[in-house]
């Protein structure tokens, strides 16, 4: 079934400057693939603005009006996050184009959808802007599937390169969505070690995967299948969301991941998998960090590609695990096992 994309050029407009790498030519690299040379058909998801009421699912009432006064200037929101003169309804507009991506997975008009924009999210906080990231696309996601369609169990799954703090901290005492991250440490944010693993009745509902770099296809998709499969098996979301960050790819300017984007296609057709064992299907992407443009370019085009169902030949199982990854693994495990049945 074709995939709905949510792109828009609007979200060209919020620019950080020429120097930075979370760069309006993200989006511009991916228009170009989609209008020369798209990967599959594709149903296109007009975005709308997200509202104040949307918006805070998640933040607070002062930082949303503290963005919107950033409208028509340049403010500084932390040392590598600038808010510029469109970044306000660049920002609403990106996570009210993942609300209604979700919206189209949710009327069936899609099974799955990816939504190309910017600015990404998973750094956001309730009242904080921090690494490149304004408002929490997948966190006030979640909270929409929620509260306005009713959903109890939501999957959120980051697999960029950074730790998703915003996220983890939205949900952390919260059990209607486990949030599971794989991110390279150490690095920016500094947060994601094993051992935070939900308090409260979240307790068990957040699962760090910290990762030394040089982490390849293999290892990903192992980690997807033999620790994350078997944790969705149990909690059965009712839809499974994807923060999906490109800065895994091999090259990217700020990892040391070492994913192809063959690897990008498997991870999402592993997803797919999951969401179909008790999501309906219902999977819905969400872009955040990948700053190697051909890398971006490529991995997207992957992911839809398994979007669309498509029997893509691939190397299958690719390649050997990297040799540390069994000790990297052992603190995840040892504490992921306190709650969730995964088989050795
Ligand atoms: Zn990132």
């Amino acid at each position: 079934m074709k995939p709905g994309v949510v792109i828009d050029r609007r979200y060209m407009n919020h620019d950080m400057g020429a120097w930075h790498v979370e760069s309006p030519s993200r989006i511009a690299t991916l228009l170009r693939m989609l209008e020369k040379d798209p990967p599959v058909p594709y149903r296109a998801v007009e975005p709308r603005p997200a509202t104040d009421e949307e918006l805070a699912f998640v933040h607070e009432r002062g930082y949303i009006d503290l963005i919107r006064s950033t409208a028509g200037k340049t403010v500084p929101m932390d040392g590598d996050t600038v808010a510029g003169p469109k970044t306000w309804e660049t920002a609403l507009l990106a996570a009210g184009g993942f609300l209604e991506s979700l919206d189209r997975v949710m009327d069936g008009t899609v099974q799955s959808a990816f939504s190309l924009v910017r600015p990404p999210g998973h750094h956001a906080e309730a009242s904080r802007a921090m690494g490149f990231c304004f408002f929490n696309n997948a966190a006030i996601g979640a909270e929409h599937l929620i509260r306005r369609h009713g959903l109890r169990r939501i999957l959120i799954v980051d697999w960029d390169l950074h730790h998703g703090n915003g996220t983890e901290r939205a949900f952390y005492e919260r059990r209607d969505v486990l949030y599971v991250s794989t991110h390279q440490s150490p690095l920016y944010p500094g947060t994601g070690a094993a051992r935070f693993f939900g308090h409260g009745e979240g307790y068990g509902y957040n699962m760090n995967i910290p990762l030394l770099a040089g982490k390849t296809d293999a290892d990903f998709l192992h980690i997807f299948e033999k620790i994350l499969a078997p944790v969705a098996a149990e909690f059965a979301p009712e839809f499974i969301i994807s923060s999906a960050g490109f800065d895994i790819a091999t090259g990217d300017p700020l990892g040391g991941m070492e994913m192809t984007a063959d690897g990008f296609g498997l991870l999402a057709a592993s997803l797919m998998a999951m969401a179909e064992r008790t999501a309906g299907g219902r999977l819905a992407l969400v872009l955040e960090g990948g700053y190697d443009l051909p890398a971006l370019r490529d991995g997207v085009g992957e992911v839809l590609k398994a979007l669309d169902g498509k029997d893509i030949p691939r190397s299958d199982r690719p390649g050997p695990l990297s040799p540390s990854l069994g000790f990297e693994l052992q603190d995840p495990l040892a504490t992921f096992r306190k709650k969730w049945d995964i088989p050795s």
